[in-house]
C-alpha cells in the first residue's frame, strides 16, 4: 500500500517509534530511523518484516536541536527525495513534582516531546503539499500520549508537552484541510517499552516490591483493560491513518489506552 513513500519516524531506535516503523515498512514504505543506541538491531528487525525493495537509511539527530532536526530532513530529501509520512514519535519522561522539577528536564522534555514535532513539521510540509501534481500528499502523525488527553501527579513536563502536541496536531490538520495532506495524533496508555519499565522499576524499588507487584499497580491505577498496549497495535494505527480510509480523518488525537480516558 505505501510502496514508493518514505517515512521519516523520530524515536525509532526504541519502542513504539520501532514498531511504527516496521508496520510502515511491511506496507513497503522505505524508512528513515532516527534516535539514540544500537541501529545495526532496529535495521535488522524492519527488515526481516519490511515489504521487498523497502530501503532504511538513517539520522542520528538530536531532537532537541532545531539545527540538527533541518539536517536530518535535508537527508531523508537527499536521500529519498522526499519525506511523504513524518511519525513524531521521540519522547522522554522524567517524574517528580513540580517545586522538585529540575529546570534542564523541564527544558529537555519541551525541546524533544513538543518543539521536535513543530521543527520536522514545518520542514516536512513544504514538500507534501506538492506532491502529487500539486493536490498535496502527507501524512504527519504525532505520537501524543493518553497524558495529551488527561493530567497526571508529578508529569508537569510531560503532560503539557503531550497537550502541546494534541493543540499542534489540531492546528497543522486545519491550516492544510484542502489538501491532501493529513495530521492526527496517537494517543496511547501504558507501553511497555524502556520509558515505562524504568516507571515499573523505581515504583518497585520505592515500594520493596516484585517488578510483577508494580506492573500491576501500575496498570491498575489507570487501566481498566489491565493489559499494556504493543508497539504493533500503534503500528497498524499508524498503517490506518496513511490508508486511503485516512484520508479525511483529520485533527483526531485517537487514544489506544485500554479505556484510560473513558472513565
Ligand atoms: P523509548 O524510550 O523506548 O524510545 C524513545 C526513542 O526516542 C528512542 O529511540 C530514543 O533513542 C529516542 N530519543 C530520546 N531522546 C532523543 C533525542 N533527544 N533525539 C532523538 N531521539 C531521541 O520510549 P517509547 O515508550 O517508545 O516512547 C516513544 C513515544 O511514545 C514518546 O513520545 C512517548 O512519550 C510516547 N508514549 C509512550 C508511552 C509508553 O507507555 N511507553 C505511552 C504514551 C506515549
Amino acid at each position: 500500500m505505501l510502496k514508493g513513500k518514505t517515512a521519516l519516524v523520530t524515536g525509532s531506535t526504541s519502542g513504539i517509534g520501532l514498531g511504527i516503523a516496521k508496520a510502515l515498512a511491511k506496507q513497503g514504505a522505505n524508512i528513515v530511523l532516527n534516535g539514540f543506541g544500537d541501529v545495526e538491531g532496529p535495521k535488522a528487525e524492519i527488515a526481516a518484516v519490511a515489504a521487498p525493495g523497502v530501503k532504511v537509511g538513517y539520522h542520528g539527530a538530536d531532537m532537541s536541536k532545531a539545527s540538527e532536526i533541518a539536517d536530518m530532513m535535508a537527508y531523508a530529501a537527499a536521500t529519498f527525495g522526499r519525506v511523504d509520512i513524518l511519525v513524531n514519535n521521540a519522547g522522554i519522561q522524567h517524574v517528580a513534582k513540580i517545586e522538585d522539577f529540575p529546570i534542564e528536564k523541564w527544558d529537555a522534555i519541551i525541546a524533544i516531546n513538543l518543539s521536535s514535532a513543530f521543527h520536522a513539521t514545518r520542514l516536512a510540509l513544504p514538500a507534501m503539499k506538492a506532491a502529487d501534481g500539486g493536490k498535496g500528499w502527507g501524512r504527519i502523525i504525532n505520537v501524543a500520549s493518553a497524558h495529551g488527553l488527561v493530567g497526571s501527579p508529578e508529569k508537569s513536563a510531560y503532560v503539557a508537552a503531550k497537550h502541546g502536541v494534541v493543540g499542534l496536531t489540531k492546528v497543522t490538520a486545519l491550516e492544510n484541510a484542502t489538501t491532501g495532506v493529513t495530521c492526527n495524533a496517537i494517543c496511547p496508555g501504558w507501553v511497555l517499552t524502556p520509558l515505562v519499565q524504568k516507571q515499573v522499576d523505581a515504583k518497585a524499588t520505592a515500594q520493596g516490591i516484585t517488578n510483577e507487584a508494580a506492573t500491576r499497580q501500575l496498570l491498575g491505577e489507570k487501566e481498566p483493560s489491565m493489559q499494556f498496549t504493543t508497539p504493533e497495535e500503534l503500528g497498524e494505527l499508524a498503517v490506518f491513518f496513511c490508508s486511503p480510509a485516512g484520508n479525511n480523518v483529520r485533527g483526531v488525537a485517537w487514544n489506544m489506552d485500554g479505556g484510560w480516558v473513558a472513565q
